[in-house]
């Protein structure tokens, strides 16, 4: 039988945006000593700003405009970001034929013409010679019919609560943060600096999120256990892989959110050290 307490504890984390989908996570989550987050969306906004257009022989609209509609099917945060920023209706009936790349970017129809819009993992594989950027940020290159078209260079920002909330962790006891992103080295090495991060890895794979959670997995003791953090829909292999997945509720992927064992409903990072306070109260009142 469960113990009442465990149903005050999830009330209670309830009452705080905290949606625990069953009692056993209460007590994985009170024995958490490693942190692992994805950063899009989990620890930055995943509203990306555009910055500039660089490259390109097109209008700046016009390059835009091939990005936003080829993007247009897709509810990935870029491509959310890029349809924003366009900021004219878009028909859909111009486009067609979408393949996602996970961790890549997309290709797409856009009035007939074959529009790639991606990071360079995605030009190298489509063996598209790209222009190199020097601007740190996150870089969406583009092209038309197998030729470079130009890239938009993007922004996110960090998250109010982000730095408060790795501080937090580290004061209620977790012993390591890690921050796994598919984004550059240069944008991912930011943040991280800037959140008191102690571990970042960059420019994955959707697979390779899984592998590093695996490491960090086979390397600590089994008494302590794993949280990963994540808000998309590539989160969802490493949300049920983790010891305890945790997704963000409101802007968060529906895969994540299926995936997950706690969803914080209103996507605020500082609700993981809450969580994890209020599971160890409610251990402690039942043992
Ligand atoms: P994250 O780990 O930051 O959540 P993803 O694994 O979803 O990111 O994507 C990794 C990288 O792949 C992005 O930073 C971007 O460069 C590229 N990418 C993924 N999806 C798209 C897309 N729809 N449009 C453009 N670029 C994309
Ligand atoms: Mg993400």
């Amino acid at each position: 039988s469960i113990p009442l307490s465990f149903f005050a504890g999830i009330g209670g984390a309830s009452r705080e945006g905290v949606l625990v989908k069953g009692s056993s996570f209460l007590e994985t989550l009170s024995q958490t000593k490693i942190v692992v987050f994805d950063k899009t969306g989990t620890m930055t906004k995943g509203v990306f700003e555009v910055n500039g257009i660089h490259h390109s022989p097109y209008k700046d609209e016009e390059l835009l405009e091939y990005a936003a509609l080829a993007e247009s099917y897709s509810t990935h945060p870029i491509s959310k970001s890029l349809q924003r920023a366009y900021g004219k209706p878009i028909d859909k009936n111009r486009v067609s034929d979408v393949e996602e790349i996970g961790g890549h970017g997309l290709t797409a129809k856009v009035d007939g013409k074959v529009v790639a819009a991606g990071n360079a993992k995605l030009m190298k594989k489509l063996g598209i010679e790209y222009h190199d950027c020097s601007h740190v940020g996150t870089i969406v290159h583009v092209a038309i019919d197998g030729k470079y078209a130009g890239h938009i260079l993007i922004s996110d920002v960090i998250k109010e609560h982000a730095a408060e909330a790795i501080a937090a962790l580290k004061k209620s006891g977790i012993e390591k943060t890690v921050m796994l992103t598919g984004d550059a080295k240069n944008v991912a090495d930011h943040v991280a600096a800037q959140l008191g991060i102690d571990e970042v890895c960059s420019e994955l794979l959707p697979g390779d999120k899984v592998e590093k959670v695996e490491e960090l997995l086979t390397k600590k003791s089994e008494k302590d256990k794993l949280a990963f953090v994540g808000d998309g829909i590539n989160d969802a292999p490493v949300l049920s892989r983790a010891d305890i997945g945790i997704a963000m509720g409101a802007l968060g992927s529906d895969a994540a959110i299926e995936a997950a064992d706690i969803v914080l409903m209103d996507d605020d990072p500082l609700k993981i050290s809450k969580a994890i306070r209020i599971s160890r109260k409610c251990i402690r009142i039942v043992y």
